[in-house]
Formats: C-alpha cells, sequence, structure tokens
C-alpha cells in the first residue's frame, strides 16, 4: 500500500519535463514555513491505494512519465521503489521532490531508499525556503537544486 494525498493527475505539465503523471504522496516531516500543501503533513493514511492499483492505473494510461511528490515521497520508500522499478522496465522516466538534500539521501542507509533513488532520473531536493522563493520552473525556492542524476 501507499499513502497519497490524493488521487494520481495525469497530464501534468507543471511537475517536471514534459507531459507528466503525478503521484502526491502523503507524509512530509519538514514543516517548511510557507509550504503549499500543509494538508500533506500528516502520517496518517489518507488516501492508501495498493501498489497494484497504482501500477494498473499507469499501465491504463500507458504513459511511463512519472513524477513523484508530496508530502514526502522519501518517506514511503518500499512503495515508491515499487512503482518506479515499473516505471524503468517500461522505459520511463521519473522525477522526484523531496525536502532532503541529494546530500542527506546518501547517508541514509536504507535499501528501500537507496534503490528508489537509484530510479530517479531527476531529483529536485531540499526544503521550501519562504526567503528564497522563485518562479522559476519546477521549484519552489532558489536553495532547491534541479539534479540531473541519469546523466
Ligand atoms: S518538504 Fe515540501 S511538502 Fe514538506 S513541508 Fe517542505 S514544502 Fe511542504
Amino acid at each position: 500500500m501507499i499513502n497519497l494525498s490524493a488521487p494520481l493527475e495525469f497530464d501534468s505539465i507543471v511537475n517536471g519535463e514534459g507531459l507528466r503523471t503525478v503521484i502526491w504522496t502523503q507524509g512530509c516531516l519538514h514543516n517548511c514555513d510557507g509550504c503549499h500543501n500543509p494538508t500533506t503533513h500528516s502520517l496518517q493514511p489518507k488516501y492508501m491505494m495498493s501498489i497494484d492499483e497504482v501500477v494498473k492505473q499507469i499501465d491504463d494510461s500507458n504513459w511511463y512519465h512519472i513524477t513523484f511528490s508530496g508530502g514526502d515521497p522519501m518517506l514511503q520508500p518500499q512503495a515508491c521503489a515499487r512503482i518506479a522499478r515499473h516505471i524503468k522496465k517500461h522505459g520511463g522516466t521519473v522525477w522526484c521532490y523531496t525536502g532532503y538534500t541529494l546530500n542527506q539521501l546518501k547517508l541514509k542507509t536504507n535499501p528501500a531508499m537507496k534503490e528508489f533513488l537509484s530510479y530517479v532520473d531527476v531529483l529536485v531536493d531540499g526544503p521550501y525556503i519562504e526567503s528564497c522563493k522563485t518562479y522559476s520552473h519546477f521549484r519552489g525556492s532558489s536553495n532547491q537544486k534541479i539534479l540531473y542524476l541519469a546523466k
């Protein structure tokens, strides 16, 4: 199961490059001041979906360009890794938004998190910092980096 904050969003053009399907995860521990999605912070189950159902909806859409956002997807690495593995098997691309920096993630020893990260083509990392607010594409504040990990 994966705890989502909303149903899958199809045909998004603002959550990464190109047309993307967004998986909105529930749960975040960063508590950034000015966060635009405070309802996603609670770790309580909100919109539970089986991994099989997520995968089925993606297969039905026949579109394998996915963005994980939230909330923080890194809090559910096992579920995200299973979905991302499926995406990569179909030649798709994976973007992920997280409040952790890449350096912080590299220090983590959770095997599921490492596996999930290995599937991520583009990581938008770091917390949202209100004083660094930006209107540039695909990030909320200028401290966040858009990291092309696959290149
Ligand atoms: S990491 Fe993202 S979802 Fe979490 S508090 Fe910060 S801006 Fe909000």
